[in-house]
């Protein structure tokens, strides 16, 4: 009975039954939303990996990962910390290098929201550390009492991956 444990729950917005844990993630870090639309094109550039804001401002996306509370799968959220501009070239020379572990981390600035939770984010410390074989940088915030810290360290429950899963693929909002 493999999948006694597998992650599953039926969905309140839909009504299907969503099985497994999804990977989900912010498109863009936070500064990028209080942009107004018209202001998008001249001020930022934006990839799936990386986004530079008035040519001053670095972001690389990594993913936090989260033990879920009674199941043995991760629950990775793709997410957005700021670097400065030296560390921002030396990721992008990293970039398609295929083994980069030995990179000691970089600091950066987290700059992504979880929602619906851990709302009041901006301004963790965290450590971005390199893994190879093209997979995104690993997230480690600061462990402080913030909730999100705590998290990382303690886990998620399955009824708040629930909510925020619900808010991510259906733009579900309480
Ligand atoms: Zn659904």
């Amino acid at each position: 009975m493999d999948n006694l444990n597998q992650f599953q729950f039926k969905c309140s917005s839909c009504d299907e039954i969503h099985v497994g844990i999804p990977s989900l993630g912010s498109k863009a870090p936070n500064y990028y939303f209080s942009i107004p639309e018209i202001e998008l094109k001249e001020r930022v550039f934006l990839t799936s990996d990386t986004c530079i804001i008035d040519k001053e401002n670095f972001f690389i996306r990594g993913c936090l990962e989260f033990p879920v509370n009674g199941y043995s799968e991760i629950f990775s959220f793709g997410a957005w910390v700021s670097l400065s501009e030296e560390n921002f070239k030396k990721y992008l020379d990293l970039i398609d290098k295929e083994i980069r572990d030995q990179e000691p981390p970089m600091f950066g600035w987290f700059s992504s929201w979880v929602w619906p939770y851990y709302e009041d984010t901006e301004d963790i410390k965290s450590r971005i550390h390199f893994r190879n074989h093209g997979i995104r940088p690993y997230i480690e915030l600061e462990p402080t009492k913030h909730t999100l810290a705590l998290a990382q360290t303690n886990g998620i429950s399955a009824q708040d991956l629930i909510k925020i899963y619900e808010y991510y693929i259906h733009g579900k909002k309480e």
